[in-house]
């Protein structure tokens, strides 16, 4: 397309606030016809230039730094226009209201990535990484987004695309000489590769699944009755006093939410009220919310004070098919040491909160119950439809082997591997729906 019919976006960068700098950015077909009227100086690409950006009765709105790059050599692949005025929200919006006036429309989110993923400037995977990088909220994350968007997940998928198209295509000119078909396929070649390819989609699997784990990471819910210690062991994990802890039962009313790490896991923490039943309104709301967290967990906790015998009625409580961790707690009061026991029941472990005796069994049983490990030099970013992409890849590719040894029938061997292939390439996006382009894009910031 002409860059001049290229409609033209622009939006403040930068966040709302007041802040040394503000920085808005324009992309398309008007930028140097903005800039002329904006600035009145010769731009050169990739050159700073201190100049006044002027109103159109030649007032000056604010003075600053304006950063031309020329297509496709930008990040977006077109013309783009970056503007350093002071950051205060009025001063750039009048700025903004300007920039518009001359032509361009207020971008949406994440317009600028989605325009640099269009043309061709980085993949899905990367695009994502962007996002991801932005939003993380831990160093390892910010390391592994880093990966991501250098290209690192990209590479290996793009390797493994490569490799599935020359089997396919090996396969397919195979049926296409039906006398020698056979023996194509049972001379041992075919099935190393795929073999081959089965174990090299686990390890990508492995190291995508920490990566979601670092993006995500997991929602664990602390339950269990009044006084149990739920409080007390949110303010201990969260290092601070989060929740009000106190000995009168039923003070924890609300859903209290809380953001930790451990050793750069993203760890979303929920203390739920206590799980009685109470004719207290308030108290009776923040026991529905509780059933609705604990329903969409990742781990339930369940607090006891280890002097407590009554469990049952406590486990009926909490609906089926979520994974329970039971912590005995206060041990310390029973001259207990701590411990961990894997039951038919599930995990059970002894500790005290209070003293700290046995908090590091739970913190280590936390990490290993959703495969987190510390090494994480060599993690990507992730996200959830990247693994389905992955599983579903990986089951095609066993569907393949299984009819090599099984039927060995090869148009169906074909059709499995080209079905493995499509499901990779819609993580790099080459092979993905607009609903889901405008879903991922849409989560983005303004100016992104
Ligand atoms: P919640 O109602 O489940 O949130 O329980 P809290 O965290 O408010 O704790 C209730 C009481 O038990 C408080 O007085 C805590 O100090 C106390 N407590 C919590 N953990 C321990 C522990 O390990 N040992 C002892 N002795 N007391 C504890």
């Amino acid at each position: 397309m002409d860059i001049e019919q290229i409609d033209t976006i622009a939006a403040i960068a930068t966040p709302p606030g007041n802040s040394g700098v503000g920085i808005i950015r324009i992309s398309g077909g008007l930028v140097t016809e903005i800039a002329a009227q904006l600035i009145k100086k010769n731009l050169t690409p990739r050159t700073a230039l201190f100049s006044a950006f002027l109103e159109s009765d030649n007032s000056v709105i604010d003075s600053g730094i304006a950063l031309y790059f020329s297509a496709p050599a930008s990040y977006t692949g077109e013309d783009v226009l970056e503007l350093q005025a002071h950051g205060g929200s009025v001063v750039l919006n009048m700025l903004l209201r300007r920039v518009l006036a001359l032509g361009a429309r207020l971008a949406r989110p994440g317009e600028f990535t989605e325009r640099a993923f269009l043309n061709n400037k980085l993949d899905l995977a990367q695009a994502e990484a962007v996002a991801d990088l932005i939003a993380s909220s831990t160093e390892q994350s910010v390391r592994s987004a880093q990966r991501s968007m250098q290209g690192v997940f990209s590479d290996q998928i793009n390797t493994l695309i490569t490799e599935l198209t020359e089997l396919r295509v090996y396969i397919e000119a195979a049926i296409d000489f039906v006398d020698e078909e056979i023996d194509f396929l049972t001379d041992g070649v075919v099935e190393n590769q795929l073999i081959s390819l089965i174990k090299r989609l686990e390890v990508i699997q492995q190291t995508a699944r920490q990566g979601r784990l670092l993006r995500d990471g997991m929602t664990v819910v602390l339950a269990g009755k009044p006084n149990a210690g739920k409080s007390s062991l949110l303010n201990v994990l969260a290092g601070h006093d989060a929740a009000i802890v106190t000995d009168i039962a039923g003070t924890t009313r609300d859903v209290l939410r809380e953001r930790i790490q451990i050793d750069g896991m993203p760890l979303h923490i929920i203390d739920t009220a206590g799980l009685r039943e109470s004719s207290h309104a308030v108290e009776q709301e923040g026991i529905r919310r509780a059933h609705e967290e604990i329903r969409k967990a990742d781990k339930v906790l369940l607090l006891i004070d280890a002097r407590d015998a009554e469990t049952k009625p406590l486990l009926d409580s909490i609906p089926e098919g979520l994974d329970i961790t039971t912590v005995y707690n206060k041990i310390d009061l029973l001259n207990a040491a701590p411990e961990i026991k894997n039951t038919e029941a599930g995990t059970q472990i002894y500790l005290s909160i209070k003293t700290g005796a046995g908090m590091d069994l739970l913190i280590q049983h936390l990490k290993q119950s959703v495969g987190y490990n510390d090494a994480t030099e060599n993690i990507f970013i992730a996200r959830t439809r990247h693994l389905e992409a992955l599983r579903k890849s990986h089951e095609l590719v066993q569907n393949a082997l299984h009819q090599l040894q099984t039927t060995q029938a090869s148009e169906l061997i074909a059709e499995d591997l080209r079905l493995a292939q499509q499901a990779l390439a819609e993580i790099t996006g080459e092979f993905t729906s607009d609903d889901l382009l405008g879903k991922i894009f849409s989560s983005f910031c303004i100016g992104k």
